[in-house]
């Protein structure tokens, strides 16, 4: 992949992050806000931040925060748009539909075909 495609991608995970953090924060003041303030037991516990926000987070985000995480980490060991399953290229077309995209479209849809057989 090049590396404007590479940037683009990078800036648009962290921006679906921040997004999803800023939702979690809103979330947590509004829980806090009846709360005693901040113990230093708390303050302790809020250095594992990643971990202390996916608490407050919905399902639902904290898998795509998990997604999220995953692609930027392929993004900085560069194997980011590569398939998990046989290192094909996923393809820029796809991963701009799919950016969390870990597999191409043929692996893809052998693990649905798969999937479909234990259903
Ligand atoms: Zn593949």
């Amino acid at each position: 992949m090049n590396a404007t495609n590479l940037r683009f991608f990078k800036a648009f995970l962290l921006n679906e992050k921040s997004s999803i953090l800023n939702k979690s924060n809103e979330f947590r003041s509004e829980q806090s806000s009846e709360k005693t303030p901040i113990s230093d037991e708390a303050e302790l516990a809020s250095k594992d931040l990643s971990m202390n926000l996916s608490i407050h987070l919905h399902e639902r985000d904290r898998s795509q925060l998990m997604m999220i995480e995953r692609a930027l980490g392929k993004i900085s060991d560069g194997s980011y748009g590569q398939c998990e399953s046989c290192d094909a290229e996923i393809g820029d077309k796809r991963l701009k539909a799919r950016p969390f995209a870990v597999l191409c479209i043929d692996c893809m849809e052998e693990q649905e075909g798969r999937n479909s057989y234990l259903n």
